[in-house]
C-alpha cells in the first residue's frame, strides 16, 4: 500500500494536513506516538469524569476568521473568555496590568488617563527592544516587572528576562482601561464536546488511517509515500546532528477535588513569585461542565521531559536555523507545527501554518 503522506503527530498541525489532503482525494497514514490523537490539545475526563487537559490547560483564542471559520466544520463552540489573577504580596490582582492592577496595588484611584500617565512616568524606555527585559522594563518599570514577570520568567524558563527574546513578553499586553481578559482576540471559543471531539471529525474520512502508539523511527523505512508531513522535534528528524535544540517541558500535578464546586475566581491563577508551579488552572471554568467535584492542574516547569515549549532566544533560534536548512534540502519532507518550525505558536498559529503547508502541497 502505498500512501500519498505519511503525516507524523496526530496534533493541530497533523490533524489539519491529514484533513486537507483527503478532502482532496489523497489517501494518508497519520500516526503519533501518544496512544491518543489530539497532541497537546488532547482532552479527556479524569476518573471523576471532569473534562481536563492532560497536557495542560487549552484556551482558543483567534483573530483570523478563516480559521475559525475552518475550525467550524468539526466542532461546535461554547464562547469562553479566559482570565487569569496574579498571586502578587499575599493578594490576587489582574494580569494583564490593568487599571485595577494599578489602582489596587498602590493604592490609588485613577482613571484610565490616569494610569497611562502613571505607568508612563514609571517606564523605563530602551533605545532598542531585543529582549524580554527590555519589553517589560520599557512598558511598566522595574516595580511591576519584579513583582509579575521577573519570578515567572525565572520559573517557566529557567532563564532571567534579560536572556529570552523580546517576543515571549510581549503576549502580554499592558492595559490601561478595566478589560481583564487575557485575550483580546476576536474569537474566543472553547470547542463544545472538547478538543479531542474535534479531531476526531476532522479525522473521520475513509482516505485517513490513524495508527496510535506508533513511531515514526519504528517505520521510516517501511511506510511507502509520496511525501512526509513531519510535525514532531526537528532536531530528533535529522538525529539531533547539530545537537540538541533546547525545549521546555513541564510537569502537569492533576488533582480532583470532591464535593468542591469552585476552588478558585478564575480559570488560571498565576504565582509569580511563591511555589514551585507558574500557575494553577480549574478546568470547570473553561469547559462550563456542571460536576460536584472539580479538577484543577499545577504546572512545575522542567529542563527534561516531553518537549512542550521552544525556548525563544537568540542562540536558539541560530541552531534552529541549522535545521532548518536541513529541512528545506529534503524537498520530499514538509516541516509544520510548533515543535518542527520551532515557533512558540498558538494552536491558531499551527493551523493556518498547517492549512498554507497543505494547501501549497495539494497544488
Ligand atoms: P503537538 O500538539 O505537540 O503535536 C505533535 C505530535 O507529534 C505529538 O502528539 C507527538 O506525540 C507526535 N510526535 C512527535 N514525535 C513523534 C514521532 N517520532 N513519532 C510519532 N509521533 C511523534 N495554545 C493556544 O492557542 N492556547 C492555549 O491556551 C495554549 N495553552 C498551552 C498550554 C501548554 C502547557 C502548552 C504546552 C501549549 C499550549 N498551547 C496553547 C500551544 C498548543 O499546545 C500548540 O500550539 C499546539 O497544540 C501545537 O500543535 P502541533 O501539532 O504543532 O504539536
Ligand atoms: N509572564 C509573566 N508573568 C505572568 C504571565 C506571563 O512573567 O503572570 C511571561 C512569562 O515569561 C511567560 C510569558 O509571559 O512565559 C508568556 O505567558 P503566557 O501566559 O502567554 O504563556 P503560556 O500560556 O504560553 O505558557
Amino acid at each position: 500500500m502505498k500512501y500519498d503522506a505519511l503525516i507524523v503527530g496526530a496534533g493541530f498541525a497533523g490533524a489539519v494536513c491529514a484533513e486537507r489532503f483527503a478532502a482532496a482525494g489523497k489517501r494518508v497514514l497519520i500516526i503519533d506516538k501518544r496512544s491518543h490523537i489530539g497532541g497537546n490539545a488532547f482532552d479527556c475526563h479524569d476518573e471523576n469524569g471532569v473534562l481536563i487537559h492532560p497536557y495542560g490547560p487549552h484556551i482558543f483564542h483567534t483573530s483570523g476568521k478563516r480559521i475559525f471559520e475552518y475550525l467550524s466544520n468539526f466542532t461546535d463552540w461554547r464562547p469562553y473568555e479566559h482570565r487569569v489573577l496574579a498571586h502578587v504580596d499575599g493578594e490576587l490582582y489582574p494580569i494583564p496590568i490593568n487599571r485595577t492592577t494599578i489602582n489596587r496595588l498602590y493604592d490609588l484611584d485613577l482613571d484610565e488617563q490616569g494610569v497611562t500617565a502613571y505607568l508612563e512616568s514609571v517606564r523605563e524606555p530602551r533605545d532598542s527592544v531585543a529582549t524580554s527585559e527590555d519589553v517589560v522594563l520599557s512598558s511598566v518599570g522595574h516595580d511591576l516587572c519584579e513583582k509579575f514577570f521577573r519570578g515567572y520568567t525565572q520559573k517557566q524558563w529557567g532563564l532571567d528576562l534579560s536572556e529570552l527574546s523580546a517576543g515571549v513578553a510581549a503576549r502580554i499586553p499592558t492595559r490601561a482601561n478595566d478589560d481583564d481578559r487575557y485575550f483580546t482576540d476576536a474569537f474566543q471559543f472553547m470547542p463544545a464536546q472538547g478538543y479531542t471531539s474535534m479531531f476526531e471529525k476532522m479525522l473521520e474520512h475513509p482516505n485517513i488511517e490513524v495508527r496510535l502508539s506508533e513511531d515514526f523511527r519504528a517505520i521510516r523505512s517501511i511506510v511507502e509515500r509520496e511525501h512526509t508531513i513531519y510535525t514532531g522535534p526537528i532536531d530528533a528528524y535529522f538525529d539531533f546532528r547539530f545537537g540538541k535544540l533546547p525545549y521546555r517541558s513541564l510537569f502537569f500535578q492533576h488533582e480532583h477535588l470532591g464535593e468542591v464546586e469552585r476552588f478558585q475566581q478564575t480559570g488560571t491563577i498565576n504565582y509569580p513569585n511563591d511555589q514551585e508551579y507558574t500557575r494553577i488552572t480549574e478546568f470547570k471554568h473553561l469547559t462550563g461542565q456542571q460536576h460536584s467535584g472539580t479538577s484543577i492542574v499545577r504546572e512545575y516547569p522542567r529542563a527534561e521531559g516531553d518537549p512542550y515549549y521552544p525556548i525563544p532566544r537568540p542562540e536558539n533560534e541560530a541552531l534552529f536555523k541549522r535545521y532548518h536548512e536541513l529541512a528545506e534540502a529534503t524537498p520530499d519532507v514538509t516541516f509544520v507545527g510548533r515543535l518542527a518550525q520551532y515557533r512558540y505558536y498558538n494552536m491558531d498559529q499551527v493551523v493556518g501554518a498547517a492549512l498554507k503547508a497543505a494547501e501549497e502541497l495539494i497544488e
